[in-house]
């Protein structure tokens, strides 16, 4: 018995002794690893924000002109609807109660209309509402006895629809004339994952504003006397946006990347249409800085030997040019399956020469590993040089942390690079859960992680804690538009890339431009190209430069109030920002010397800080 227990002792030893030394011969050392002499950090810890849900309360002050949404479920996607409302510029308040939306003359009521959801005398009001000339706008009108109201017999329930069809005839559809726009997707073919559950509207009174991909009426509208009008929409566009920020929707899209598919944004554009149509004092703001329609944001992905190198030849193009293009520059300081060392000695007088042609250094993690996405959260104290993860293979890394991943790149890169590095991209585009506040809590402000195709839309927006439904973060996400790994030779989709900014720039939103420089001639000759033929509508920049701005617009609100000369325009930017643009309601402007006329009620505003009021005069009665 006693031998038995010896002979077990010393067998389980010997194990132990065998698996340490194999992790130990799995930590690179030696050649492995390039040592920056003197270099050790960073010392400021990682420390990962607890969920705290963020309360629509946030988002209850402003003015009459804006859009209610009167929230009859706090249980829904109502963070999708308000980060999709922030990007495309609609200013907008939340309330619980109904007496208050109603002073608005458009109200959305969200997530549903039903008689358990609202209370009867709340029922009875919309209904007024409507009779009175207001503009009333239901997800999900399930009853309460509202049916005639929204002109339709009965309500079914269905899980398996998968796009939506625009009626281009119907005046708030006027815009959606491209194949993109007039047929959106909001469920993959074959995937029921990503299916959602909508409504069919049945027997309409009008003919529906749009229909499923089987005809059944998706959006109803009724027109009455009084002008008023109740539109209702059978699908959740919260729970639409929400899932697309949160890279729920991959496969929804046709594509991948490289291709228009604003699926996410068209639902919110009709939104915009119908408050227009119903809010005489409607306005909004422009995506883009100085009422350009697209910006063009240039980035580069350098994880590759000889990228580094290369990368200068495309900077020298770039400051010539006179704009400033994103490095996400993996930090590559160990040897492994992937990659020789490139962030060495050499690669770092690379790095300098970049950082001297005033070009964005920004971080494409240390170990550019294909499985990031399975990598634990890690301490957050982990620190250059003792963070050494290894890629085995493919499928295999070693060592790695989300938190190492990004706190360490960072600082190896800001140090080298002598300035802040505040925009991350992971390898292959692998995406942890936990990545939204892992890069809150590494001083990461923007993010570039997935495509636009997979996201539904072509609009930055807010990212969510563990991309979930619950907890806003402070980091925004910018999705890659066009790539150069999928598909034909980037210089042979030249004619592609050019009509799909002109498709993106007809509603205004940016394009996110992502080459290797893994080689030149090629693919610095389609950027030089690209550039050429989309400058006189874009805003040509660097992710941090653009990423600052958007951060300033998203903060701003707006509210118009009606005034014996026209109206005033109440503009609070928190964050001073240049080149805010807005579009106001027809017959409205501002005096010549306050803002710049652009055409289409748009206008652009000189610097803005704090509270501004800015007069309008009646330009026609
Ligand atoms: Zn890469």
């Amino acid at each position: 018995m006693k031998q038995r227990a010896v002979l077990l002792m010393v067998l389980l030893l010997a194990m132990s002794a065998f698996v340490a030394a194999v992790r130990s011969a799995r930590i690179p050392v030696g050649d492995q690893i390039h040592l920056f002499e003197g270099l050790t950090g960073p010392e400021k810890p990682s420390r990962v924000a607890a969920e705290v849900p963020t309360s629509w309360r946030g988002f209850e002050d402003g003015g009459t002109s804006r859009l209610a949404i009167l929230l009859s479920d706090e249980d829904s996607a109502w963070l999708g609807l308000v980060h999709g409302l922030r990007s495309i510029g609609l200013p907008f308040l939340v309330t619980d109660d109904y007496e208050r939306a109603l002073q608005h003359r458009v109200v959305l009521v969200y997530p549903r209309i039903s008689g358990r959801t609202l209370a009867p005398g709340a029922l009875q009001s919309l209904a007024g509402f409507v009779h009175t000339g207001g503009t009333l706008v239901g997800v999900n009108v399930l009853g309460g006895g509202l049916e005639a109201l929204f002109g339709f017999a009965e309500v079914a329930p269905r899980r398996d629809h998968t796009r939506v069809r625009f009626d281009l005839a119907q005046a708030v559809n006027a815009g959606f004339d491209d194949p993109r726009e007039a047929e959106i997707r909001i469920a993959a073919e074959r995937n029921a994952a990503t299916g959602m559950g909508t409504h069919d509207y049945l027997a309409p009174v009008q003919a529906p504003l749009a229909v499923y991909e089987d005809g059944a009426a998706a959006i109803v509208e009724r027109v009455f006397d009084s002008g008023g009008r109740a539109c209702a929409f059978g699908f959740d566009l919260g729970l639409l946006l929400l899932k697309a920020h949160n890279r729920r929707l991959e496969g929804v899209s046709d594509d991948y990347a490289n291709a228009y598919d604003p699926s996410a944004d068209v639902p919110l554009r009709l939104l915009a249409a119908l408050y227009r149509r119903g809010e005489p004092l409607a306005a909004s703001l422009e995506p883009v800085p100085d009422a350009q329609r697209i910006a063009l944001l240039v980035t580069h992905d350098v994880d590759y030997l000889r990228s580094i190198a290369n990368s200068v030849r495309y900077a020298a193009y770039e400051r010539e040019a006179g704009f400033a293009a994103t490095y996400f520059i993996q930090a590559k300081y160990v040897r492994d399956w992937n990659d020789e060392i490139f962030l060495d000695e050499t690669g770092a007088r690379h790095l300098e020469r970049l950082a001297a042609l005033q070009m964005e250094i920004a971080s494409h993690s240390v170990a550019h590993s294909a499985v990031f996405d399975t990598f634990a959260l890690g301490s957050g104290d982990e620190t250059y040089p003792d963070y050494r993860p290894f890629v085995k293979s493919r499928n295999r890394t070693y060592g790695g942390t989300i938190l190492g991943e990004l706190r360490v790149s960072r600082f190896l890169l800001a140090e080298l690079g002598g300035m802040p590095v505040v925009s991350f991209r992971p390898g292959h585009l692998s995406n942890p859960r936990l990545l939204p506040q892992a890069l809150a809590a590494s001083d990461y402000r923007y993010s570039s992680s997935v495509t636009a195709n997979v996201s539904l839309g072509h609009l930055p927006f807010r990212l969510n804690h563990s991309r979930d439904s619950r907890m806003e973060s402070d980091v925004f996400e910018f999705p890659i538009t066009v790539e150069d790994e999928l598909g034909a030779p980037m210089l042979e989709r030249l004619g592609d890339a050019v009509d799909l900014a002109k498709r993106i720039a007809r509603h205004g939103g940016i394009y996110v431009l992502l080459i290797h420089p893994d080689t030149v001639e090629d693919k610095l000759s389609f950027e030089r190209q690209l550039v050429e033929a989309v400058r006189e509508f874009a805003w040509v920049g660097a992710l941090q430069e653009f990423g600052a701005w958007w951060a300033a617009r998203d903060a701003v609100t707006l509210d118009l109030r009606a005034t014996p000369a026209g109206a005033v325009a109440e503009i609070v930017a928190p964050t001073p920002l240049e080149g805010l643009t807005l579009r106001l309601p027809p017959g409205l402007a501002p005096e010549a010397d306050a803002a710049t006329a652009v055409g289409d009620g748009r206008w652009v505003l000189g610097r803005v800080e704090g509270r501004v009021a800015l007069p309008l005069r009646r330009t026609r009665d």
